[in-house]
């Protein structure tokens, strides 16, 4: 038999501990540390920083990914996610400028009436002045307010309009792109 061909105090050693010099273990213990800091860290550093752009929030685990991975490491597929959260942007911009389209009209009929109410004061004095023989300078006075009105409605009208049109110029060239832009800021 095998353990007849060993001598009894043979078989009754322990396995010999390997000694290393105190340098070497020191080494091989920062070695070894440094591997099993490696590991603990490697997971989180190959994720991306949430809220990067190149990010992209899982909806099924909740981690962040690289935007460029068309799947999630836990098997979720990111692009069809990304795609469904460009439709809804794409969808509410197009809400929020019919909103702002939609209070600029609301905003500029009252403005379009004001600009009526300047009317008699400019061409009431240039009617008197024609009418008259010896116009005064107080009956051109009166245009005073009806330009005021006048300005002040076109003014209204110039800023309400900007504000419909940058809306309408940012939904026409609203793309894929300006999307991933965007979306995280
Ligand atoms: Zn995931």
């Amino acid at each position: 038999m095998f353990d007849d061909e060993f001598p009894e105090e043979v078989r009754r050693l322990k396995p010999r501990k390997v000694r290393f010099s105190r340098d070497v273990e020191r080494l091989l213990g920062s070695v070894r540390s440094a591997r099993t800091d490696d590991a603990k860290r490697t997971p989180q550093a190959l994720r991306p920083e949430p809220g990067c752009q190149n990010s992209i929030c899982c909806a099924a685990c909740g981690q962040s990914e690289y935007l460029s991975r068309p799947y999630c490491r836990c098997g979720h597929y990111l692009h069809g996610q990304i795609e469904d959260e460009y439709l809804v942007w794409e969808r509410d911009l197009r809400e929020m400028h019919e909103i702002i389209a939609r209070d600029a009209e609301r905003k500029l009929k009252p403005l379009r009436w004001l600009a009526l109410v300047a009317m008699p004061f400019l061409i009431g004095p240039m009617l008197i002045a024609f009418l008259s023989t010896t116009p005064s300078v107080t009956t051109f006075l009166w245009w005073l307010p009806g330009f005021a009105i006048l300005g002040g409605t076109v003014l209204a009208d110039k800023f309400i309009a900007r504000h419909k049109a940058e809306s309408s110029a940012f939904l026409e060239n609203a793309n894929f792109e300006t999307f991933l832009l965007v979306r995280n800021v």
